[in-house]
């Protein structure tokens, strides 16, 4: 079989957040970068996300400034740099679904929490709304609870894949297999679909759960990865009349983490979907699906005793969360990526990370004497398609 022959300066593996926004990055800094996806754009934990551009408020919810309420603090002024077309990507056509989030407690708070909330450590990140200024939802005379607002960004994902992918689409190429030509774990290239070769300088991985297969082929045991699982549930009103209100707030409990936490996403219908994550997808892992949903109905009617839901239809997802192993599986706080040679392993543990994964990871390219060489455009190779969004896959 004739083989054919191409050569780039990085091949990055894995079209989800984090291969997007560095071979975004590396092509826009004068680099010849190529994505390799081997299903569709965003389809594994991008699309499944809330698309919560996270400050870091809801690590502090056990009252402690945590290391990762720290790393991921500048997160949303960094993308609200992109949206606003000032930043280290134009992300001016992204849909904005909520500038920012809110947090509420359906009962009054501790005073020890309200006095933590207004320290001067978290009084940037959330301040308590006033009656005057809370949402319809809220204006309910029954609701007697807290309610604070988090300058945290939530975005409709499927444009931000879009407005990454749309300038480079021609260096973004779908696979079906993809094999590694190394001697002592330097790639000199990769054979896909058993007859292209891609010769390449760097090679980094950022395929999420895919890593670790990628990483068991080139006999690579370090970094090791981490799943952890999660079942989140959808819900909508049968009746488009009825339709949901939008909603993108995380419910407050007793314990450290949210309860719930509610984003809102328009499907086909043009009817709203209710997307829960929190304490409630993490518990509900292995639950069959109608008892998944029961749990989540009850769950609504508990924190939101006064607003009166529609006859509604449920859906529900379930979803790893890929990440570098941790000790007890607990939650990684910042953007992960390590070196063997001239291959990178990376996961940025949240998307809101990635353009700080990006950072880390072109640092290691430029250490490794990257150099932008000129390469001939691809031709005549399939490109990769974007996702459709759970929305509208779920709900048929
Ligand atoms: C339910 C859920 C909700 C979340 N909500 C938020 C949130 O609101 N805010 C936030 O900041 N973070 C959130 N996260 C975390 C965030 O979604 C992830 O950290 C981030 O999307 C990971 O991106 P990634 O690019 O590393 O991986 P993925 O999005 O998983 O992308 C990996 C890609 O690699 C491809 N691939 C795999 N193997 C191969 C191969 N061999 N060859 C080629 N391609 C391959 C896959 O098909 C996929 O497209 C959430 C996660 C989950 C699961």
């Amino acid at each position: 079989m004739s083989q054919k022959k191409l050569t780039t300066d990085v091949v990055v593996i894995g079209a989800g957040i984090a291969g997007l926004w560095l071979h975004h990055r590396l092509n826009q800094m004068g680099f010849h970068a190529l994505l390799l996806e081997n299903k569709t754009i965003g389809n594994a934990q991008t699309l499944s996300s809330q698309g919560i551009i996270h400050g870091g408020a809801k690590y502090a919810l056990n009252g402690i400034l945590s290391k990762a309420t720290h790393a991921i603090g500048d997160m949303p002024a960094r993308w609200q740099a992109c949206l606003a077309g000032t930043g280290d990507i134009d992300l001016t056509p992204v849909k904005v679904l909520a500038d920012h989030q809110l947090m509420w407690s359906k009962e009054q708070l501790s005073s020890k929490m309200v006095s933590f909330f207004a320290s001067k450590a978290l009084s940037s990140r959330m301040q308590s709304v006033p009656k005057s200024d809370q949402p319809t939802l809220f204006q309910d005379p029954n609701f007697k609870g807290a309610l604070y607002r988090l300058e945290e960004p939530v975005l409709d994902i499927s444009t931000v894949l879009t407005t990454l992918a749309q300038p480079w689409q021609e260096r973004i190429l779908k696979i079906d297999t993809l094999s590694w030509q190394q001697t002592n774990q330097h790639v000199q290239s990769i054979l896909i679909n058993g007859d292209i070769e891609i010769n390449a300088q760097q090679f980094v991985l950022t395929a999420g759960e895919g890593n670790q297969t990628l990483l068991d082929d080139l006999g690579i045991k370090r970094p090791a990865m981490q799943r952890r699982p999660l079942q989140m549930v959808m819900c909508k009103a049968k009746e488009p009349a009825h339709s949901l209100p939008a909603i993108y707030a995380h419910s407050l409990g007793s314990g450290s983490k949210p309860i719930a936490t509610i984003t809102s996403h328009l499907n086909d219908d043009g009817n709203i979907v209710w997307y829960i994550g929190g304490n409630i997808a993490e518990q509900g892992v292995g639950k069959p699906f109608l008892e998944q949903c029961s749990d989540a109905h009850d769950l609504l009617l508990d924190i939101l005793p006064w607003f009166s839901l529609p006859d509604l239809e449920w859906a529900t997802h379930n979803i790893n969360r890929a990440e570098p192993k941790q000790s007890a599986l607990s939650r990684p706080d910042t953007a992960f990526v390590e070196s063997k040679n001239n291959i990178h392993i990376a996961w940025p543990t949240k998307l809101a990370l990635a353009p700080d994964l990006a950072d880390k990871i072109i640092e290691k390219l430029k250490y490794s004497s990257l150099v932008a060489e000129k390469h001939k455009e691809v031709t005549g190779l399939t490109k990769a398609e974007i996702s459709p969004t759970l929305w509208d896959s779920k709900f048929k």
